[in-house]
């Protein structure tokens, strides 16, 4: 059977999955409060740049994949407005569920389904913009949803991939300490869990660079595919346009 990774070890690909639901199980509760702690806030940032980049006008229709607690589908539902549509989608459903009541809470209904990346169950050409946030370097086949990410976008729409990415080389050992040591110690205070925060740094180690990304989202028929390094490259924003 054939192997891939799961942070830094070699796992059959049928496990993969499951181990990433496993990941998200666990920090589902404290996700939020994660991110802000582990980011200084800067997630919030990020987000930001990347919705306004999205060059998304009232009235389109917009996919999240691996959306999660929802933060960058809020957004997404304020730009696009009530003529608009925000899809929030996501393989876990404590995840899911999570990012559903805050979307609630702050009284917006938006579409909700439980799927795969890798099987999107949209039809082709269905929206103007597919964004994944956090997301892509849990996937086990990148290539087969970067592929249905492209089917579901309409020509002249965009993908936006906000991901960890590979930083500045002179800072490789001061961000090895803070995620291998910092890291696991802050998920095992907060969130009861230093495992899942190791896998985090693991992965984001295993994901590929922002040159081999960019390779990748054109092979899956992304055209005039650039990128930004935000943070000095922890995380990069990649954008990939549809003719
Ligand atoms: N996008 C949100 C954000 O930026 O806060 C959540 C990011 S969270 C780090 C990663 C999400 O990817 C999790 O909610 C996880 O369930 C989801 N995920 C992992 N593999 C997936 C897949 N194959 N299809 C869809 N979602 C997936």
């Amino acid at each position: 059977m054939p192997e891939t990774h799961f942070g830094f070890q070699s796992v059959p690909e049928a496990e993969k999955a499951g181990r990433v639901r496993g990941v998200f199980d666990s920090v589902a509760d404290r996700y939020d409060l994660m991110n802000d702690l582990m980011s200084g806030g800067l997630h919030r940032a990020w987000k930001a740049f990347a919705i306004a980049q999205s060059g998304v006008r009232p009235g389109q229709r917009v996919l999240d994949v691996a959306g999660g607690t929802g933060d960058l589908a809020r957004a997404l539902a304020a730009r696009v407005g009530a003529q608009g549509l925000v899809w929030l989608t996501d393989i876990n459903s404590a995840m899911l569920a999570r990012g559903r009541d805050r979307l609630l809470d702050r009284g917006l209904a938006l579409p909700v389904a439980q799927c795969d990346a890798e099987h999107l169950p949209f039809p082709d050409a269905t929206f103007d913009l597919v964004t994944v946030a956090f997301g892509l370097r849990n996937m086990t086949h990148k290539e087969a949803a970067l592929a249905e990410m492209r089917r579901v976008i309409r020509p002249g729409g965009r993908l936006l991939v906000l991901e960890f990415s590979r930083v500045w080389k002179p800072l490789a050992g001061a961000y090895d300490l803070y995620s291998f040591g910092v890291l696991p110690w802050l998920g095992r205070q907060v969130a009861g869990d230093a495992e899942s925060y190791r896998y985090l740094a693991e992965s984001i180690r295993r994901h590929p660079d922002q040159e081999t990304l960019k390779a990748m989202m054109t092979a899956a028929g992304f055209d005039r595919v650039d990128y930004f390094n935000l943070a000095a490259g922890v995380v990069a924003l990649h954008r990939g346009f549809c003719f």
